[in-house]
């Protein structure tokens, strides 16, 4: 039977960008959890090595410079950036596999690779929300707990924060991360209103 594939909706893709340290990976665990709204994480290819309890394939695809310049050579990615040292980058093919399948798909990236998406798509099927901290102070405060990058890294990611704040209204939505929950219950209420 053919049909089921033929009346398959295909799924939403919804950028999910933000300062680093601002909480995205929280609230992107949070808001998967719920079954009902048929999420899938695109998972992006880095060249930054792994911290401690990341998995390759699940949480990046941890690759070389060189693997990562010869997939943009071969035009692989939807949008890629480079942040802080590394590339980062969104594999068109893996987004749109799993879009055909009628995912939902979240992609969890920075400024400069979500500029370049909003740039390409026309907003139908698209949403772009832009996670922001209750404050510098707290992101600074986030940033430090996590204990994974050095004082210059630290330094470097947020000064990068502070520019990336003021990209804020180029994004369909603005919701602010006091806890993981508010905020995850806010951005599961915008795709459910998007999926209406
Ligand atoms: P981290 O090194 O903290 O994992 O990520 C640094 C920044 O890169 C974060 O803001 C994260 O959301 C972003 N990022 C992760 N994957 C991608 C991607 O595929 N493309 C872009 N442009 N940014 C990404």
């Amino acid at each position: 039977m053919k049909l089921k594939g033929n009346l398959m909706k295909k799924g939403l893709l919804i950028i999910i960008s933000g300062p680093s340290g601002v909480g995205k990976g929280t609230v992107r665990s949070y808001i998967m959890d719920d079954i009902s709204l048929n999420l899938a994480f695109s998972v992006s290819c880095t060249t930054r090595a792994p911290r401690e309890g990341e998995v390759d394939g699940r949480d990046y695809f941890f690759i070389s410079k060189e693997e990562f310049e010869q997939k943009i050579k071969e035009d692989r990615f939807l949008e890629h950036a480079y942040f802080c040292g590394n590339y980062y980058g969104t594999l068109n093919d893996y987004v749109e596999k799993l879009r055909n399948e009628g995912k939902n798909v979240i992609v969890e990236i920075e400024t400069q690779g979500a500029r370049q998406i909003l740039a390409k798509l026309n907003g139908d099927d698209e949403i772009s929300i832009f996670i922001i901290p209750p404050s510098l102070e707290e992101l600074e405060r986030r940033i430090r707990g996590r204990k994974t990058e050095t004082e210059e890294k630290i330094k470097e990611r947020l000064a990068k924060a502070e520019e990336e704040l003021k990209l804020a209204p180029l994004y369909d939505y603005v919701v602010q991360n006091v806890t993981p929950k508010t905020c995850g219950e806010e951005i599961k209420q915008i795709i459910k209103n998007k999926l209406k």
